[in-house]
């Protein structure tokens, strides 16, 4: 049986940043994959010789002496990244149903607040107090500026449990303005009065600093981060679809994989699902009410997304994502009805080697319950990247949704109908699937500002030798489980010194 110091279940990047750091320690890592790709939501595929992501559409923080881009030294990522400036002036742009204005978010604070002062002539105090409480908000998470000063979180700070939207509220008596500074909601699936003040403020402010598309997908993350690990000697198994859990007292000793083989070691990462994770242990080896305080915690909702190809140079590659909404309730989607739905669209096109004036293709995200797939919960597709088939129902579902997506994508683009070569559709089972989660739940768990703490998950568990990393820890995204990671490795090489190390990276 092969003995590591570290076994990582999860190559999402999560589980590859944490062995990168641990590698860079010199423990010896084992990474397990249940999937083919590694990479997790960085995976991507291919369609009609069209390149998609499954789940980053765009980065921030990108820019020199930005969080994300010390981090990314420090990873040694910098300087091996296709990436793409995404508009200066509107890297988001934000419609309306029977508003033909488009309201941008602009990269840089003044710009940001330049910007939209401009569409809404007597809201610059007010738009300029909104950024400057963003800033001040991610001033209160040290590892965001890569600090080691600990401002007093969890005592002083008051945006944890306040409302995001209540707080947008609180900030303008204009109507169009709110739903404008809320309107990429999708990113965190903003939920009106539950969503915390410091999740949309971590989120966007990321975005404000600079935007970046990855340039030929976001895979090439894991790609770079997975070839550094094996480089230091870390070992990484695709097709290692972790089981279970074994157990000397109260230390887990190996992990069983699918094939009934086992993997030892003296600690263990779970990149995976919490709940997932938890089914892993059987028994009485955590408390049971320590195990329902985790199954009860409820997860952010999933999403059914509509992949287009375009026919050859007919649609415009569109150097910033579109947010385009029904009518003017930006937080309707996640209480949508059969009716209402589809009443908002995320709307991204990828940039290629190859890509000039055109787009080779499109992605369509639009919120949905996992509920609404449950019927065909009990198939799977276990191999990524090929054709899911579930049965002709399933096939019929997509179809429908997908068309109903594409007319309300008309009504922002009109005439794009003509341009669309094929499409291909994923519903929340899909996701669930590649991802390993128990509902295909787009960021993991729903953060509360009603009961902070309850949503607020430690990389320590109630075993020993298993840690936790990713989405589910500080938050989701590419920063968020980059930060996740160095909160998990901290637990066994020391925050200090670890954040000394990253910081002396990039200066
Ligand atoms: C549709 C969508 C769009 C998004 N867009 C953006 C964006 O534009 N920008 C951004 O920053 N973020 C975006 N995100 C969020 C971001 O992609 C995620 O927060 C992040 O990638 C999650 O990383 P993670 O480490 O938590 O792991 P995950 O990506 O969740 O990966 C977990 C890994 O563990 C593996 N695994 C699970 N169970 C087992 C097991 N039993 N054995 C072995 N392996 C297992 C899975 O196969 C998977 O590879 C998006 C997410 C989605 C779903």
């Amino acid at each position: 049986m092969a003995k590591y110091d570290i076994v990582i279940v999860g190559s999402g990047l999560g589980g590859l940043c944490c062995g990168y750091i641990l590698s860079k320690e010199g423990f010896n890592v084992c990474i397990l994959e249940k999937n083919r790709q590694l990479g997790g939501s960085l995976q991507i595929f291919s369609r009609d010789k069209a390149l998609f992501d499954t789940g980053i559409h765009y980065i921030g923080g990108l820019d020199e002496g930005q969080n994300l881009n010390r981090y990314f030294q420090y990873f040694g990522l910098m300087d091996k990244l296709k990436l793409k400036r995404m508009d200066m002036d509107a890297f988001d742009v934000i419609t309306f149903e029977g508003d033909p204005k488009q309201y941008h978010h602009a990269q840089g604070y003044d710009n940001f607040v330049n910007v939209l002062a401009l569409q809404f002539p007597g809201e610059r105090e007010n738009i300029q107090r909104y950024a400057d409480r963003v800033r001040e908000i991610c001033d209160y998470f040290p590892l965001y500026r890569l600090r080691e000063d600990n401002k007093d979180l969890l005592t002083s700070s008051s945006f944890l449990e306040t409302d995001t939207k209540q707080y947008i509220e609180s900030i303008t008596t204009n109507p169009k303005l709110r739903s404008v500074l809320a309107g990429s909601n999708p990113l965190y699936a903003g939920i009106p009065n539950r969503t915390p003040l410091y999740v949309h403020a971590l989120v966007v402010n990321t975005y404000i600093e600079s935007s970046w598309k990855c340039i030929d997908g976001g895979a090439q993350i894991s790609k770079h981060l997975s070839q550094s690990i094996k480089g230091m000697g870390g070992t990484i198994l695709n097709y290692s679809d972790a089981k279970k859990f074994h157990f000397n007292g109260s230390n887990i000793e190996s992990v069983e994989l699918a094939d009934g083989s086992r993997v030892e070691a003296k600690h263990f990462i779970s990149n995976a699902d919490l709940s997932r994770t938890l089914e892993m242990v059987e028994g009485n080896q955590v408390r049971p009410a320590y195990r329902s305080r985790i199954n009860g915690l409820e997860n952010t909702i999933s999403a059914f997304i509509v992949n287009i190809v375009f026919k050859k140079e007919s649609f415009p590659y569109l150097n910033y994502n579109c947010y385009h909404f029904a009518t003017d309730d930006v937080w309707c989607g996640t209480t949508y009805t059969q009716e209402t739905w589809p009443d908002g669209l995320a709307i991204f096109t990828a940039p290629n080697s190859r890509t000039g004036q055109y787009a080779d293709s499109m992605t369509v995200m639009c919120y949905m319950h996992y509920d609404e797939t449950k019927q065909w919960a009990g198939t799977r597709s276990t191999i990524p990247n090929q054709i899911e088939f579930r049965g002709e129902g399933y096939e019929a579902f997509k179809q429908e949704k997908s068309e109903k997506m594409i007319d309300l994508l008309e009504k922002r683009f009109p005439g794009i109908r003509s341009s669309i070569q094929s499409y291909t559709s994923s519903s929340p089972l899909t996701y669930r699937d590649y991802i390993g989660s128990r509902d295909g739940t787009l960021y993991g768990i729903q953060k509360d500002y009603r009961d902070p703490l309850k949503t607020f998950i430690t990389p320590k568990t109630k075993i020993p030798n298993l840690l936790l990393t990713g989405q589910n820890l500080n938050l989701h995204g590419v920063l968020g489980v980059t930060v996740s990671s160095v909160v998990t490795c901290a637990e066994l090489v020391g925050q200090k010194d670890l954040i000394r190390k990253i910081s002396a990276a990039s200066s």
